[in-house]
């Protein structure tokens, strides 16, 4: 644990010198105003560095440096553009290492994960790398009189907004599609997580991405964000965060008819039935909400279990999650490291108390760990019921909430009775039943018999208020893509 963090101070020394800057046409800025915030570390409170506080007139600069990057980087040969993007995943791959390491300190999350994190943005880059020469690929429609063809155009300028949670890979997933389309991007990155997005950006440009093709602003939603959905010259917005976020760009883009693709909340079920396999069934509801300090909007946060098994299951629960490592990011042993910032550390520790009011149990965890810092214990609340709060928000925190249940119906019923819809983990040995419950769960993407295991070229999103739109595959150029439709006379 020394050697890493000795190894992170220099890694940071040039942040603590300079702050985070902006990106704007290939230069680096601070801010047009001069304002800055700052980011600090959930390890200890501690200042990180300063961070560059964009606002509307630097995002006017770098909307319009997307918008003079836009035709040369559309036209550019589209094998060039698989190259860059090829490079930039390698570039990914030379300095994961200090990528995990910030993306540690500025988080909280575990090195454990956020070193696979960092590989994993490096095969997104990959994947869309490969796809971007047959991204403009059409068909041909021939009718009695005309040959009909069809083809696909990048949308122009793009707006990415991003949260806080592993924010290195999501930047990646959601830049790496728009930049193989032909399009390109602003990025605005959350505030309480800016410094891996700076990391990545001086790769992409070190890897012989042109000059504004891609700008970063930092700052805050309200102003940066706000004003990066409002901007006309902005043709659409990749949107990942929460849910009420979603609606607000919806209403900010309104004006200007923005197209959106929101990747948003979940509260998803992980349904074990007793004839599933419960050693399996275990190690995946663990692993889905006690890994990335259950701060994934994938995370099964509600365990549906029937009754028949419940008692056993839930004491074997109680026993492992008992035994999870809470501790320093970057010791390499540690399973959950503390919650991104004190705003957040307070929202879920706020429901140890809101579980109680509601007649739950807390029958693990229901506190903090040690004075300083934003660490929990990993918590399981029983005995609960689907109206409690526990049960219907968003925790977002290593915090599962267990219910029980008896018929495959009743299953169903409380499966469903929710907002959300983003994932749902199925744990049974009865295929027909598998294929009766998945057809009927409410859910943009559903694991038999597995945790979450993504393959980028299957589609990747949420149904109700879990998002709209999907990414993945090709339906990410769906998206940062316009259709066009040309008829010749026969
Ligand atoms: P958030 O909505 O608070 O913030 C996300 C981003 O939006 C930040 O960059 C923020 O600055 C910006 N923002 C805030 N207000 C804005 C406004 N008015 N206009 C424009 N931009 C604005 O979300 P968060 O707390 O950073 O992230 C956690 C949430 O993200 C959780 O709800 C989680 O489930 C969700 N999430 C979803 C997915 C998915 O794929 N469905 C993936 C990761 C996270």
């Amino acid at each position: 644990l020394q050697n890493n963090i000795e190894k992170l101070e220099t890694y940071l020394a040039r942040f603590r010198e300079t702050g985070v800057l902006n990106q704007i046409g290939g230069k680096a800025c601070p801010a047009a105003s001069g304002a800055t915030f700052e980011t600090t570390s959930p390890v200890d409170d501690s200042l990180i560095c300063k961070v560059a506080r964009g606002d509307a007139a630097d995002i006017d600069a770098a909307a319009r440096a997307a918008k003079e990057a836009f035709p040369a980087w559309r036209d550019l040969a589209a094998t060039e553009r698989k190259k860059i993007l090829h490079k930039i995943a390698d570039g990914i791959v030379a300095r994961a290492e200090e990528i995990a390491f910030c993306e540690c300190w500025d988080t909280g999350q575990a090195l454990r994960f956020m070193s696979k994190a960092a590989l994993r943005g490096a095969e997104n880059f990959r994947f869309f790398a490969d796809k971007a020469p047959g991204a403009r690929d059409g068909q041909a429609l021939p009718s009695p009189t005309l040959m009909n063809v069809t083809t696909r155009l990048p949308i122009g300028p793009v707006g990415v907004i991003t949260p806080w949670n592993t924010p290195f890979m999501l930047s990646t997933w959601k830049i790496a599609p728009a930049l193989a389309a032909g399009c390109t991007v602003v990025h605005k990155p959350a505030e309480f997580s800016p410094v891996t997005a700076r990391i990545l950006m001086e790769i992409a440009e070190e890897a012989g991405l042109p000059k504004g093709v891609w700008n970063l602003v930092n700052g805050l939603g309200e102003e940066a964000g706000k004003a990066l959905t409002e901007h006309p010259d902005i043709k659409a917005i990749a949107f990942v965060g929460e849910s009420r976020t979603g609606s607000m760009i919806m209403r900010q883009g309104a004006e200007t008819l923005k197209r959106v693709h929101f990747e948003l909340g979940g509260k998803n079920p992980v349904i074990v039935f007793d004839d599933a396999d419960l050693d399996r069934a275990l190690d995946a509801a663990i692993f889905m909400i006690y890994s990335l300090n259950g701060e994934r909007c994938t995370s099964s946060s509600r365990l549906l279990v029937q009754d028949t098994i419940a008692e056993e299951f839930e004491a074997r629960l109680i026993d492992r999650v008992n035994n999870i490592k809470v501790g320093h990011p970057l010791d390499p042993k540690t399973e959950i490291g503390p919650l991104i910032h004190k705003t957040h550390f307070d929202k879920v520790t706020g429901y140890f108390e809101i579980a109680r009011q509601d007649g739950a149990t807390i029958a693990a965890g229901g506190s903090r760990v040690g004075t300083e810092g934003c660490f929990v214990r990993p918590t399981l609340f029983t005995g609960a019921n689907n109206a409690m709060k526990i049960a219907q928000e968003e925790i977002f925190g290593p915090v599962l909430t267990s219910i029980r249940f008896g018929s495959e119906e009743e299953a169903l019923r409380i499966a469903n009775d929710i907002p959300y819809g983003l994932t749902g983990y199925v744990w049974t040995n009865d295929l027909t039943r598998a294929l009766r419950f998945t057809n009927a769960l409410e859910a943009g993407m559903i694991w038999v018999n597995s945790e979450n295991v993504r393959h980028l070229p299957t589609p990747f999103g949420g149904v109700k208020a879990s998002g709209i739109g999907r990414d993945g595959g090709d339906w990410s150029f769906e998206f940062y893509m316009e259709q066009k439709h040309i008829g010749f006379a026969t």
